[in-house]
């Protein structure tokens, strides 16, 4: 792969890379190939020799949503395309077009400074604007698709750079087309639709708390600094106990199943979904069946939120998914629900 850096535009590259500090599990891995994406003109000429030397390979951004083996063989893109910037800006909405390396939050925050109010509600989510998309990362009854214009990606199909439009990304809850089909585009930019409309999201309770002693609307920096504080203290931070956020999915049931369980068990935390299905909150399912706080070697159920697992030293990809599977079969035996995982496994 030598070629790919005397070439113009070429990536940097380190061999066997570790990539501790890249993956927020915090867990002990080792890049053979990897590669610093800093320009999407890097992308072709290097996939060109990915596909030629019949390389394994994947994207990485900030790491928080990944579950990585202790080597990762063939190559691997770090993903730090930079660059901010407002295109269009019109009395109904702003055009702004990221770069997939930037840091989500300070993409965030900087909306806000710029007065463009929407994505306040997902403020403090890790990771890169290319990762958002992926699975459309939600919080606090937001998500990133409602304010997806299009996409720039490298088609690694046709060997050629693309824009989606946002009806092409298939977008779902905590999915996406890219999710679903992991080596067929890599997201170089990020076009976002901000509505000049803007009204608050209070619908979660730990937000309207915040709120209810007041009649006045609240401002987006009160909801944006809101948001960040119940975040702070409810989540673990990766920096001190590693983690990927929420382990598993909330599941989905139809009606006639959720019906059945809230017979037998009357305190199910449940959510209205689409029209004849329920969303079962994981965490209240996993709570339930004795995991919370629990330590599996050097891995474990965070003590305040059971749909978090974490690594507490020296734990593996094998370790945390060997708990997930405990969780899994027992929450299938007791509910009848299968749970999946949803940070991605490498
Ligand atoms: P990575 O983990 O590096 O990658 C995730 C996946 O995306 C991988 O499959 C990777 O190959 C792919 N990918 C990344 N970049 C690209 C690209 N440019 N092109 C193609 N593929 C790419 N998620 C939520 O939805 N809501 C939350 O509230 C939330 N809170 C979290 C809190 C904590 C403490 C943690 C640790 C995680 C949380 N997450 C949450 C999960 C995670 O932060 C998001 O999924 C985030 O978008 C992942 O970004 P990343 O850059 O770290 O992606
Ligand atoms: P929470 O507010 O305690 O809520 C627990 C669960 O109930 C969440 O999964 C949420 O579903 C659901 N819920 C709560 N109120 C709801 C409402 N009014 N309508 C519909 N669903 C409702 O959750 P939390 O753990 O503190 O997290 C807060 C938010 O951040 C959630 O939206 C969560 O998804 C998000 N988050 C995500 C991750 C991740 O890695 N994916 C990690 C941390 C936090 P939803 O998950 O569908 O919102």
């Amino acid at each position: 792969m030598n070629s790919a850096q005397n070439a113009p535009n070429s990536p940097k590259l380190t061999p066997n890379m570790g990539l501790k500090h890249r993956n927020t599990f915090g867990f002990e891995v080792c890049a053979e190939l990897a590669y610093e994406i800093t320009a999407a003109e890097q992308i072709p000429g290097l996939m060109q020799q990915i596909a030629e030397q019949k390389l394994p390979w994947r994207v990485l951004g900030g790491g928080s949503n990944v579950i990585l083996p202790k080597l990762l063989p063939g190559a691997t893109l770090l993903m730090n395309i930079p660059g901010q910037e407002i295109t269009q800006s019109d009395e109904s909405n702003a055009l702004i077009t990221v770069g997939a390396g930037v840091n989500w939050h300070e993409f965030v925050s900087w909306t806000i400074e710029q007065q463009l109010p929407g994505l306040e509600n997902l403020a403090l989510i890790p990771g890169t604007v290319g990762a958002a998309p992926i699975q459309n990362i939600g919080a606090y009854g937001a998500e990133v698709a409602d304010f997806i214009d299009s996409i720039e990606a490298f088609d690694t199909v046709t060997h050629a750079f693309v824009t989606l439009p946002k009806e092409a990304c298939r977008f779902a809850y905590r999915d996406s087309y890219f999710k679903q089909n992991p080596h067929r585009f890599i997201l170089t930019k990020v076009a976002f639709k901000i509505p000049k409309a803007w009204e608050p999201r209070l619908q979660y309770a730990d937000i309207a708390k915040q709120f209810s002693a007041t009649d006045a609307k609240p401002t987006v920096q009160q909801i944006f600094t809101a948001v960040c504080n119940i975040r702070s203290q409810k989540l673990p931070d990766p920096k001190v106990i590693g983690n990927a956020g929420s382990f598993f999915q909330n599941p989905i049931v139809p009606d006639q199943q959720y019906g059945d369980l809230l017979k037998q068990y009357p305190q199910l935390v449940s959510y209205p979904d689409q029209a004849g299905m329920r969303k079962l909150a994981a965490g209240w399912l996993i709570d339930q069946c004795g995991f919370k706080g629990l330590r599996a070697g050097p891995v474990g159920v965070y003590q305040n939120q059971a749909l978090v697992l974490v690594n507490h030293g020296d734990g593996t990809a094998e370790d945390i998914l060997g708990l997930a599977k405990s969780i899994q079969d027992k929450v299938r035996e007791v509910y009848g629900v299968q749970l999946e995982i949803e940070p991605n496994i490498f």
